[in-house]
């Protein structure tokens, strides 16, 4: 294996490929060189002396860049645009409600139409388990720390001041506020910022192929988890532990699919010890995984859930909380002897997020769109899947339209690649290079492209990850 030289420093514009392969594919013209803005998840170099890639246009599965340049968006922008990059129905459904009534709060009983009818229409989407209420919020951070609002007060409502720790899961990310920051059990999003919160605690991620002992089923590691659960509640003490939150297919994580048992296990300590569960279904919800929510795939019956993304196929702002009977009721009936529930966005319940949204729940039950998801899965899943071979693939891993490919040594998850052979980045500027956009998380590379992604899209997909990997494995061997 040759090093690859400072490559780590070369995704997001193809700037060091230039050096090396004299390709000039991302060179932009247009002056955003050392542009003004201070970018989400980007260090300084990339907003200061690189270009940033611009996205101007969307269509379909596709997007194009300020140069003309056209990419297959293979993560649907952030696992967000389920319906593709131009659905006229949104537009329309947006522009209607701007031309009506462009904004009105939730405050203090005064609402609007389109809130009450997405509320409604969320409420009746959900099956898993009994859901009563919904609050909204902007995304999916909000959404989360929302959660752990409603917890607390729940249990002050019972007279528990002392249930209000929260546990969740290592490598979940739950959104970057701080408190959803605190919940998400990635380091790079704790360290710097003095995080997580001292009420948060984190137990095992549930990566069969990473974790597993030598021998060891995934139904015995799904048990071993949740022993490792339990004692964690008893050492803390039952008494201190509120909630358990978890994605039912980690997404930022790297694409982690939960092991055989592992959800009927952990839900089986977590109800023994009154704590209740929470389903960050951000990514999950709405079809990506070929049902209407990972709640339903995974038999999870939660008592809270978090939804955003495909929400409003992220074409506004929009994030909810689905809560059971079980927390709104105390809420309601304790509210006059607590005080209210002090909580809440000027654009909670926005009125044209929310008809945006209700025209996305719309199309997705017209078309049955967890079905459709379900018919072109096995192409993706398996077109991608026959790259397992690869001298440099330890896991190729997913279900629905979502995957996460993890590239190390030797197959193994003890062997990664030194970080500074950049191995993941090499592959994404490839990637890149040939026409397609993914998500690039150290050597951890994920996608998940719109539900309405065609068959032909999908074998272009296939095509362009199969040229990037051919051109990554001969620049490692
Ligand atoms: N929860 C999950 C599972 C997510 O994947 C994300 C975002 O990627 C969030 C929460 C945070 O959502 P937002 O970025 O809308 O705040």
């Amino acid at each position: 294996i040759r090093p690859i030289p400072l490559l780590a420093r070369l995704y997001s514009t193809e700037a060091s490929l230039q050096n090396e392969d004299s390709t000039s594919v991302l060179k932009d013209d247009k002056g955003f060189k050392g542009h003004d803005m201070l970018a989400p998840f980007t260090a300084g170099w990339q907003s200061s002396d690189l270009h940033p890639l611009v996205i101007e246009k969307s269509q379909g599965s596709y997007v194009y860049d300020s140069n003309g340049r056209k990419y297959l968006d293979s993560l649907a922008g952030l696992w967000c645009t389920a319906l593709g990059g131009n659905e006229p129905r949104l537009v329309a459904a947006a522009v209607a409600q701007l031309n009506t009534l462009p904004f009105y709060h939730s405050f203090w009983n005064r609402t609007t139409k389109p809130s009450l009818d997405l509320a409604k229409e969320l409420l009746e989407t959900f099956t898993a388990s009994k859901m009563a209420k919904v609050f909204f919020t902007n995304s999916g951070s909000e959404a989360n720390d929302t959660q752990v609002k409603l917890v607390w007060y729940y249990n002050n409502a019972l007279g528990r001041p002392n249930k209000k720790k929260f546990i969740a899961r290592a490598k979940s990310y739950h959104g970057s506020t701080l408190i959803a920051a605190s919940l998400s059990g990635l380091p790079a999003l704790h360290q710097k910022f003095d995080l997580p919160a001292p009420f948060v605690l984190h137990t095992d991620c549930p990566h069969y192929w990473r974790f597993h002992l030598p021998g060891e089923t995934e139904e015995e590691f799904s048990t071993r988890l949740a022993n490792n659960l339990e004692e964690l509640i008893l050492k803390e003490g039952p008494e201190t532990i509120a909630a358990f939150i978890a994605e039912p297919v980690m997404g930022a994580g790297g694409v982690i699919t939960p092991p055989a048992t592992y959800f009927e296990k952990i839900q089986a300590v977590v109800k023994k010890y009154d704590i209740l569960f929470i389903a960050d279904e951000v990514i999950c919800a709405f079809g990506r995984l070929g049902t209407m929510f990972g709640c339903d795939k995974y038999n999870i019956k939660p008592d809270l859930v978090s939804v955003a993304k495909a929400l409003s196929s992220a074409y506004m702002p929009i994030g909810a909380v689905l809560v059971s009977p079980k927390v709104s009721d105390v809420i309601y009936s304790q509210s006059n002897k607590l005080g209210t529930f002090s909580h809440g966005f000027t654009y909670s319940g926005h009125p044209v997020s929310c008809a945006v949204a209700a025209e996305a729940l719309k199309i997705y039950k017209e078309r049955n769109i967890a079905e459709q998801v379900q018919n072109i899965a096995p192409r993706f899943q398996d077109g991608l899947k026959a790259f397992s071979d690869s001298p440099i693939i330890g896991e190729i891993r997913g279900t629905g339209l979502i995957l996460g490919t993890e590239f190390t040594d030797n197959k193994s998850p003890n062997d990664p690649f030194p970080s500074e052979w950049g191995i993941g980045a090499y592959f994404g500027a490839q990637c890149e290079k040939h026409g397609m956009l993914v998500r690039v998380a150290g050597d951890n590379i994920m996608m998940s492209p719109p539900f309405i992604i065609t068959p032909e899209e999908v074998d272009e997909l296939i095509s362009i990850y199969g040229k990037a990997l051919k051109a990554t494995e001969e620049r490692v061997e």
